[in-house]
């Protein structure tokens, strides 16, 4: 990033429904390819953060806990008291479609 767009900052970092929400300010006097590029990579790291376990970095799964509530946990950290939750991970993981949630 600091290639594409020198001076960036990161004015705001936050999880929503499970995955990295990443907010940057980019120089004023960057090209448009490099801000869309600079966008682009931002991008990336969202989509990504939705396969990575929250807790300790290791592949996760996008699952919804509850209503309005996701998270990306892998198999050990999956919230165990959301029998909902564990059996979902589960289902998805025998069926090998962990990674991310279809939307
Ligand atoms: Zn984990």
């Amino acid at each position: 990033m600091d290639i594409v767009a020198p001076g960036w900052l990161v004015v705001q970092v936050k999880q929503k429904f499970g995955g990295l929400r990443l907010y940057v300010e980019l120089p004023e006097d960057l090209e448009t390819s490099s801000r869309a590029l600079a966008h682009s990579l931002v991008g990336d790291a969202e989509r990504e953060s939705c396969s990575v376990c929250d807790v300790c970095g290791e592949l996760g799964t996008l699952t919804q806990v509850r209503e309005n509530y996701w998270q990306t946990r892998c198999g050990s950290h999956v919230l165990s008291d959301d029998i909902d939750a564990t059996l979902r991970f589960a289902r998805r993981d025998r069926e090998g479609r962990g990674g991310t949630q279809e939307f």
